[in-house]
């Protein structure tokens, strides 16, 4: 669908060593932790007195990425913003990523050049330094494995299983548009696959597009907590839906929760889209995922810090009866919350971040 390629040049006609210099030649390094990037054995970091985070994740053509609709520079963004999303969600700042890749004789050097160009965007805009990587060939498909680091004081890193009984649980942005997006993406993969001749009509859809193929990890949110003086209680990022994340925080805080369904912030855009597809817009937000949001509970101490604040929209509070995880529809029903499926998404196909 966005074929475009004029000039390609074989992986072959220029080997490994050749090939990374290619992809880092314009890597700069920014951070005071990045004492030495790219080019030796390994990065040398130091990190004084903060606590140094650490994360990865894998993507796999096929399972995480469909090329067919995924532009290889977006691709390269994406794959950075699902890593710094995982440090932010610690309440820290990425600061270093490593690069795994793994690539058959399908790929082009410009293709690989594209994905790093989205690669090196993200990392300047974010501030991050690429200070490492392995290239290697796949017998098939194209495999990022991508490691994280990030810093902050120790007092201010915030985990999953922290939160109290009481705690108002917060999501810094809307939900569900990323699947949205994903849904507009395979229906227009689909009729192109039976008449190529048919272009995408994917007028008026920019917001979802744009948040299933190029998403934003909320690092400012970090700052934000900073400016308002404000540590939540406890925090993830929104990868895989509302739904699978509301119940990795209460477990793993050993609570229960009431989140409100009129609550659930949802773009008029993904509105739109769910109704076109059949789907309440809930369920995209309950089970879509890759929103890349951040939830998180704070102190009801603290809700003069967040009330009327840009962004963040209060959706409910935790409780102590750990059994009972619960949306209270608009017509006030409570429905027990489950990781998958609390209608029609039963049998979504796997194509999402994990
Ligand atoms: P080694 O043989 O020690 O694994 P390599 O030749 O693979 O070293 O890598 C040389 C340098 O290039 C190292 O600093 C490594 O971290 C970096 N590097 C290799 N592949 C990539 C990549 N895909 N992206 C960024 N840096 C890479
Ligand atoms: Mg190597």
């Amino acid at each position: 669908m966005f074929e475009n390629r004029q000039k390609r040049t074989e992986l072959s006609e220029l080997g490994e060593f050749r090939l990374i210099d290619r992809l880092t030649k314009s890597v700069a390094t920014r951070q005071k932790s990045t004492v030495l990037g790219i080019g030796d054995d390994a990065a040398i970091l130091n990190f004084k007195k903060n606590q140094v985070l650490l994360s990865t994740d894998l993507l796999i053509e096929g399972v995480h990425f469909d090329m067919s609709y995924m532009p290889l520079k977006h691709l390269g963004y994406k794959a950075i913003m699902v890593n710094l999303s995982d440090i932010a969600a610690m309440n820290a700042l990425p600061t270093q990523i490593t690069v795994g890749l793994a690539v058959s004789n399908r790929y082009s050097v410009e293709a690989l050049e594209e994905i790093y160009a989205g690669m090196l965007l993200a990392c300047e805009k974010y501030n991050v330094d690429l200070v490492g990587g392995d290239t290697t060939s796949s017998t098939s498909g194209l495999i990022i494995a991508i490691t994280v680091l990030g810093e902050a004081p120790q007092k201010n890193i915030v985990k999953r299983s922290t939160a109290k009984s009481g705690d108002l649980i917060v999501v810094s942005g809307d939900l569900g548009a990323a699947y949205a997006g994903l849904l507009l993406l395979k229906r227009e993969k689909e009729v192109f696959e039976k008449d190529p001749s048919i272009q995408p009509d994917l007028e008026g859809y920019t917001y979802v597009l744009e948040r299933q193929l190029r998403p934003e990890a909320r690092v400012d949110m970090v700052e934000r907590f900073a400016d308002l003086n404000l540590n939540p209680t406890s925090m993830i990022d929104i990868s895989d839906g509302l739904a699978s994340e509301i119940i990795h925080l209460c477990e793993e805080s050993t609570l229960g929760c009431q989140i409100y369904e009129e609550k659930i912030p949802i773009d008029p855009q993904t509105v739109t889209v769910a109704e076109t597809f059949n789907m309440h817009p809930v369920t995209c937000a309950l089970n879509g995922g890759e929103d890349y949001e951040l939830l998180f509970t704070v102190s009801q101490s603290d809700f003069e810090k967040i009330n009327g604040q840009a962004g963040f929209h209060i959706i409910g509070y935790m409780t102590d009866t750990v059994s009972s995880k619960n949306l209270i529809s608009t017509s006030g029903e409570a429905i027990p919350i489950t990781a998958q499926g609390w209608d029609g998404l039963k049998n979504k196909e796997t194509t999402r971040e994990t």
